[in-house]
């Protein structure tokens, strides 16, 4: 056969079967996953896509195979360099014409990309925004024969969402200038709302939809409250995976480091990861995490976008990420083998207090911090929920979960709730009563009847609220804290100097009106207290005279706002 009747008899050959071969011939897999089939169908056939499909699901490879299996250079748009380094640079080793235009080509290496693409030499050629979106580059591109264009992390037109990138607006000129080439939109973000803006701004001209499950079902979800992270994350990791690798996810950069740094002190290899380190040293310990066996890296959420490692038995978490899809994606990064693994994280007062605190001072549009605010409403409502996690995960992006999973730490160790009613009417009351200024600390100190020199100076040993709350230990008094904190009775102070205030949602709990249940925090390992308490029934007037002082006291100030306190319990006035 000639070649050329070769290529006919090959281009004759149903799309699928073609497909499949590719599929074995370049990428090295037997089978399609999930709906790429479908998609790849409809995608070469020239219909527009939008494929909503978890992180590692396999987005890549629908438009991918299409790129080469439709006449022309498949466009891929893509918003981080090092997304693109990575795919480019599996591309070549298969043996696919692929190439990337950022700003991190030297002007050689650009000039070549440049010469290649023009003269229609690459099957794939991978774009910033800002790159495509120059006139100059959709000028030369209209004289091009053009496979496909690829939008990859599509969720980056939303303008409520955390990922939000001006340019991905602006690529709605492709649907203007290149009416006639398929557009397929990719992400792993499957909020309706996120959904509504990409077909909105990319796809209007309509688009197939694919959605494909979200659920995980060999990650175990569990979510705990924050005691003394550290010994708890080496707890789970000699319990759970001595010697695995595994990521956990830290805020601050100086705490993946002395996070690190500790974990090594304690026999568990770890290496920092975050946007401070040199180049070199991101690149030692990444190239580490994914060539050693057990190596733990401790990350900013720089880390992870594009790390494919299929062996990751954990992610942990020791701060609250910033919501549920940060969340899924980054707890998604473990178990990629489809072997057992896990998503640990625990949180605490301080965590609730930091994102409530953001949020607070979000000088966004007032629609966005409203999203802003759901989501974070989203994500503390599961971490203190008692029902199954897999389910609301699933839930939150828009998926049912038959029955619950069995697998999670609330199906696991169904959690007791307790009624926190009369504790929480008490905590409110002394936030009310010491003026709204001061942190869950000090108004615990109050409650439990601490004579500490600040309580003395604010002459907060004289509240009616003083020690009315000495019979509940501290840790409870965080737990109930957190828990008001998480959701919406109490509020940040403003200023962000740390105080806690009412928010107007507490009313009816003050008022006798609501009923409080909450989780009863699991016991974690335990640490001595330092706490100078003088109380637990040891105050010096004795809670009886207390008792009888504080009642008079309140009478005394008149009618008090909201309630005062007869024997530790709480009465109207
Ligand atoms: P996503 O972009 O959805 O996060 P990727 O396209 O990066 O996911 O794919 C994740 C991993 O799954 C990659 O290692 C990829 O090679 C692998 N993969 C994708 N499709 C298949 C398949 N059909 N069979 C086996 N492995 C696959
Ligand atoms: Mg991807």
């Amino acid at each position: 056969m000639r070649p050329m009747e070769q290529a006919e008899s090959r281009d004759s050959q149903p799309v699928m079967t073609r497909a499949r071969a590719l599929l074995r011939s370049v990428f090295g897999y037997e089978s399609f996953r999930g709906s790429q089939g479908p998609i790849i169908e409809s995608v070469v056939a020239g219909q527009n896509a939008l494929v909503l499909m978890p992180t590692g699901g396999g987005k890549s490879l629908c438009y991918q195979i299409p790129a080469l299996l439709r006449p022309g250079t498949a466009v891929v748009v893509s918003p981080l360099i090092a997304l693109m380094r990575d795919q480019v640079e599996a591309l070549k080793h298969n043996g696919v014409r692929a190439a990337c235009l950022n700003s991190s080509l030297d002007p050689d290496e650009r000039r070549e990309v440049e010469a290649a693409l023009w003269s229609s030499q690459l099957d794939l050629i991978y774009v910033a925004p800002e790159k495509l979106l120059s006139g100059f580059f959709l000028d030369r591109l209209a004289g091009l024969e053009i496979a496909l264009f690829a939008i990859d992390e599509a969720h980056c037109v939303s303008q409520w969402g955390h990922d939000f990138r001006p340019e991905y607006m602006r690529l709605d000129v492709l649907r203007q200038r290149f009416p006639q080439v398929p557009r397929i939109a990719l992400t792993a973000t499957a909020d309706t709302r996120t959904r509504r803006e990409i077909e909105q701004q990319l796809l209007s001209d309509g688009a197939e939809t694919w959605v494909s499950s979200f659920d995980r079902p060999n990650i175990r979800y569990q979510v705990g409250p924050k005691l003394n992270a550290r010994d708890q994350l080496l707890g789970f990791i000699h319990q759970r995976h001595r010697d695995a690798s595994g990521i956990v996810y830290c805020l601050s950069r100086k705490k993946t480091e002395s996070v690190a740094e500790w974990l090594n002190s304690r026999g568990v290899t770890a290496l920092p990861y975050h946007a401070g380190l040199s180049a070199n040293e991101r690149a030692t310990h990444q190239r580490r995490f994914l060539q050693e066996d057990g190596v733990v890296i401790v990350a900013t959420v720089a880390f992870g976008m594009g790390i494919d490692k299929p062996d990751v038995r954990f992610v942990a978490h020791l701060d609250l990420p910033k919501s549920m899809e940060s969340y899924y994606q980054e707890t998604g990064r473990a178990g990629r083998d489809g072997l057992a693994a896990d998503a640990w994280m625990v949180y605490g007062l301080q965590d609730v207090y930091q994102v409530r605190q953001l949020l607070a001072q979000s000088n966004a549009g007032l629609e966005q911090q409203q999203a802003e605010r759901r989501r974070l409403e989203s994500l503390l409502g599961f971490c203190e929920s008692t029902d199954c996690r897999r389910q609301q995960l699933l839930a939150y992006f828009g998926e049912d979960h038959p029955g619950e999973c069995g697998n999670c730490d609330n199906c696991l160790n169904p959690p007791e709730t307790w009624d926190a009613t009369e504790p929480a009417r008490m905590f409110l009351s002394c936030v009310y009563r010491s003026g709204q200024r001061y942190g869950a600390a000090h108004v615990i100190d109050i409650l439990r009847g601490s004579v500490s020199e600040k309580i003395r100076r604010a002459g907060h040993d004289r509240l009616s609220t003083f020690g009315i709350g000495h019979h509940v230990d501290k840790k409870t008094w965080y737990s109930v804290a957190r828990q008001l904190l998480a959701r919406g009775y109490l509020e940040t102070d403003p200023e962000g100097h740390g105080g806690v205030r009412l928010a107007p949602d507490c009313r009816p709990l003050l008022r006798g009106e609501q009923t409080l249940a909450i989780r009863r925090d699991a016991a974690g390992p335990t640490r001595r207290s330092r706490s100078a308490t003088r109380g637990d029934g040891q105050h010096p007037e004795g809670w009886e005279a207390l008792r009888r002082c504080r009642r008079e006291q309140a009478e005394a100030e008149g009618v008090p706002p909201y309630v005062i306190f007869h024997d530790a319990t709480l009465m109207e006035m």
